[in-house]
């Protein structure tokens, strides 16, 4: 999502060179669905990254979803590795969640007054964490890491907080901040009516460096509330840090009185129930939940201890409210999904699932010499055009190596497999990918991969 802030306002303009030996998907309705769009929403779309600015081709409008599979508006079958970004951890229109769901709308849609149900989806995350308290219900990422953003401000008095380039954390004012010129410099906003005095208040450095880390908090003593880093960096590549430097920020935290917020809207209850906070063995003091959380429904959260949670409202004097926070449907997609999550081995096939279909494309890749690092953890997947081992920052990811993606994504499509449309994102598997369809999807990646390959030099 981070690199669709860029692609939004410069992305590419679609100059097709011919398909491979597949040849191209029928995307008609698909067209004419967009070109209708195009009239209502700003560039033909509710969210920036669904564009396919930096893919060929034009958005495919999706008619329908079920188990790993997604249906078009031109009725082409693909299995999906976006699964809506990462919510779908159980794939599309699972059973359990359609019933409950379906059992719970037929009571009303919304009351504006609490539900037994926020009780029980409350009650199911806090007795299975033990990283938090005390849990806060809003309805997306956004709101989850802007909240979170003001309890740490309201807690520690203080104004500044880091971030890490290439990490992403919703599209709140304090957060569309990119790196300025230096190494350690206020942020530059990355959106058009950010105000620079808010830009000011946000130091953004890079990941995976410890110097960068201690010059900031050295420049800016006492006056930094929050370190905030994505659980593990999704949203630009797969950054994926070592347990050493994730320990370094709970620890120059702790010593200036500042707090470590991990940002979990993508691995909370997707590298396991407890997320990145259980995976490093780190105990952040909040956490922001979203995706899964709702069981493809908007809901997200934040969570801490309850000595921090008693400072917001009506117990303190932190203000968040929401009109449609808690709602019952939300909250029984939530339930039935989380529900599931907790069944004996989840994680363990479908991480391990997940493992053995990277390694297959990553051996594969390598038996021919192709100039690709296929980076896994958990059910998170994500494909580097680069031959570099370690991929740890922003500045790690060459952009010129996007244009391998391009063409991968157009030949995958045009064998029946859906990625999200930019080589920034990671993929996800589910556990309704069965082992047949990531047999099937194995070999369509391999063929894609020759036709990436058949024009560009391998190393
Ligand atoms: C998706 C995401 C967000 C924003 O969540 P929305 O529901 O899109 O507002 C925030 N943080 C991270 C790490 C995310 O991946």
């Amino acid at each position: 999502m981070l690199n669709s802030l860029k692609k939004a306002f410069g992305g590419s303009d679609d100059t097709r060179p011919s398909a491979g030996k597949k040849g191209d998907i029928s995307r008609e309705k698909s067209a004419e669905f967009y070109e209708k769009a195009k009239n209502y929403f700003p560039g033909g779309v509710n969210s920036p990254v669904r564009a396919f600015k930096s893919v060929y081709g034009t958005p495919l409008f999706i008619e329908r979803g079920d188990g790993c599979f997604l249906w078009d508006a031109d009725g082409n079958q693909f299995i999906d590795f976006c699964c809506s970004w990462g919510p779908l951890i159980l794939g599309h229109n699972h059973p359990k969640i359609r019933e409950k769901v379906t059992k719970t709308l037929a009571k009303g849609l919304s009351f504006g007054a609490p539900t037994a149900l926020e009780n029980e989806l409350a009650e199911l995350i806090l007795k299975n964490n033990r990283y938090i308290e005390k849990i806060r219900f809003v309805s997306s990422g956004t709101e989850a890491v802007m909240s979170a953003i003001r309890l740490a401000r309201g807690y520690t008095g203080r104004d500044k907080i880091i971030k890490f380039e290439g990490c992403y954390h919703g599209h709140s004012d304090a957060l569309l901040v990119k790196a300025g010129s230096g190494l350690v410099t206020f942020g530059e906003t990355s959106s058009a009516g950010v105000p620079k005095a808010f830009a000011d208040e946000t130091i953004v450095i890079p990941l995976n460096d410890k110097t960068a880390l201690e010059t900031a908090f050295a420049n800016f003593k006492e006056q930094i509330a929050a370190v905030i880093i994505e659980g593990i960096p999704s949203n630009n590549g797969l950054l994926i840090q070592e347990s050493a430097y994730i320990q370094s920020l709970r620890d120059i935290t702790k010593a200036n009185g500042s707090l470590l917020i991990f940002d979990e809207v993508i691995t909370g209850f997707r590298l396991g129930f407890e997320g990145a906070a259980a995976h490093y063995d780190v105990q952040p003091d909040i956490i922001t939940y979203g995706k899964i959380i709702g069981g493809g429904m908007p809901v997200g959260a934040y969570g801490a201890s309850t000595e921090l949670m008693r400072l917001i409202s009506p117990d303190g004097g932190v203000y968040q409210a929401g009109t449609l926070s808690g709602n019952p449907v939300a909250m029984a997609a939530g339930i039935a999904q989380l529900t599931e999550l907790r069944t004996s081995n989840f994680y363990k096939n479908l991480n391990t699932k997940t493992e053995e279909f990277a390694d297959a494309i990553q051996r594969y890749a390598k038996a021919k010499n192709y100039r690709v690092n296929v980076l896994n953890v958990g059910s998170i997947f994500w494909f580097a055009f680069t031959d570099k081992a370690h991929i740890r920052a922003a500045s790690d990811i060459d952009p010129a190596s996007m244009e391998y993606y391009k063409t991968f994504h157009r030949e995958l499509l045009n064998r029946g497999i859906y990625l999200g449309p930019s080589g920034y994102e990671v993929g996800f598997v589910s556990a309704a990918h069965s082992k047949i369809e990531l047999e099937k999807a194995k070999r369509a990646i391999f063929e894609s991969l020759d036709e990436v390959f058949r024009h560009k030099p391998a190393v």
